[in-house]
């Protein structure tokens, strides 16, 4: 760890890295409020623990969405050709698997909440 890495800190908006002494985040232009600058290893321990846990519930968002989006637009292609179309039975599929694994990723992620200290 260098001594730029030693005084940076991370935006709790985005997750970009920033210099301590900063105020704005100069990636998403967020306020750096007091707290983040005062942050121990633990309170940072415990944010990037938050940001990791939306990331991949997000993640998980996107893929339950595309597999509905592939389920809705190949049950369109059944009516219209009567068969179903390979392609959009491997992305449902894929979607399907990619869905289950980021959910039980989170479930994971969630039981390992570093302590926070206030
Ligand atoms: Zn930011």
């Amino acid at each position: 760890m260098n001594a730029e890495q030693k005084n940076s800190i991370h935006c709790p908006e985005c997750g970009g890295r920033l210099a301590a002494t900063e105020q704005l985040c100069p990636h998403c232009g967020a306020t750096i409020d007091a707290t983040a600058h005062e942050g121990d290893n633990d309170n940072r321990a415990w944010r990037t623990w938050v940001r990791e846990g939306d990331k991949i519930k997000n993640q998980w968002v996107i893929a339950v969405f595309a597999f509905w989006i592939t389920v809705a637009v190949q049950v369109v292609v059944y009516f219209y050709h009567g068969k179903l179309n390979f392609i959009l039975n491997s992305i449902a599929g894929g979607m399907m698997v990619l869905g289950v694994w980021l959910k039980i990723r989170h479930g994971l992620h969630m039981r390992k909440e570093p302590k926070k200290s206030q």
